[in-house]
């Protein structure tokens, strides 16, 4: 895979910790199939999760009545943001596929990588409202949700005590990476690895590099596309009644978002293709 460039970003503060170990093999076996590999380890960088007007250079447009995202796509325009958030653009900007490795903290992501969502996809740079979803800035890029949870996989089910993981999943790979554009690949989740023998940790190492040296080969999950939707402001951004009379007779809804008050398809978050359409 020469000439391919990856980003990973890492939320774990211990080296000694199985989420280092999944980012360090993935950084292994990219380099061993050619990838350009650039790691953002956000601890190691102390990187800043906190928006506040100092994500702004020079004099605000309007210090007395600061609007964050007003200022901040002035600022992108105008080269005005923070240099660390700068410098996080430019590697995104680069790569053309992006792992995020974490722990998940209250059924969602850690402060310090959810800082990186809020300060570093501004908007102008990442998204606007007229190329969203489908149409996002960056639909050539792939990205994949690498994550370790305290919880066993049956209590992320639907029956399970936790509930369903691909309702977890939906805000980050639809709200965030999809809302943005990129093509999501299925997560790689690491279900309770602290109580998961020392072997099949090794196992789970071994499968996500052998997975990531075909990662070119794989398909993106699917959403519902954007041509499903009246996309315009009378219309409300809504499914078009055609599509919702088309599938008015389904058991399930079209995904965990566009349920139509039905029963969730099954893993669309989680495999790739599983989205009724
Ligand atoms: P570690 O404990 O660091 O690692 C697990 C084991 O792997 C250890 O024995 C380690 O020694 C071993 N290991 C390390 N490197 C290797 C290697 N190279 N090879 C083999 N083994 C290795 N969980 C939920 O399910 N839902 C929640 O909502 C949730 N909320 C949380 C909120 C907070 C604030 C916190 C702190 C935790 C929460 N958790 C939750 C639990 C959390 O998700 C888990 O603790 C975390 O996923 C475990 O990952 P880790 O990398 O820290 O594991």
């Amino acid at each position: 895979m020469a000439g391919k460039r990856a980003l990973l970003v890492l939320a774990h503060q211990e080296k000694t910790s199985f989420n280092y170990a999944m980012n360090e093999a993935a950084v292994e076996a990219l380099r061993q199939k050619g990838w350009e590999v650039t790691v953002s380890d956000l601890y190691a960088m102390r990187f800043n999760p906190v928006v506040s007007r100092d994500d702004i250079t020079g004099n605000p447009h309007d210090a007395d009545n600061f609007k964050y995202g007003a200022e901040s796509v002035r600022a992108w325009k105008e080269g005005r943001l923070s240099s660390d958030i700068v410098e996080e653009q430019k590697k995104l900007e680069a790569a053309d596929l992006v792992i995020f490795q974490f722990p998940v903290f209250w059924f969602g992501l850690p402060a310090i990588l959810k800082g990186w969502f809020d300060r570093v996809l501004t908007q102008g740079f990442a998204y606007n409202l007229q190329s969203m979803y489908d149409n996002g800035h960056f639909q050539k890029k792939k990205a994949i949700l690498s994550f370790t949870t305290g919880g066993l996989q049956s209590m992320y089910t639907p029956t399970g005590i936790n509930g369903d993981i691909n309702v977890l999943l939906w805000p980050v790979q639809r709200g965030i990476l999809h809302f943005c554009g990129f093509q999501v690949l299925e997560p790689q989740i690491s279900y309770s690895i602290a109580h998961t023998p020392p072997e099949k940790r090794a196992q789970i190492l071994e499968a996500w590099q052998a997975r990531l040296g075909k990662v070119c080969e794989e398909k993106p999950i699917s959403f519902v596309p954007n041509d499903h939707f009246d996309l315009s402001f009378p219309g409300g951004f809504v499914l078009r009644k055609e599509v919702v009379e088309a599938n008015a007779s389904n058991q399930f809804g079209l995904s965990v978002g566009q349920h139509m008050g039905k029963v969730l398809p099954p893993d669309t978050q989680v495999k790739a293709g599983s989205t009724r359409l």
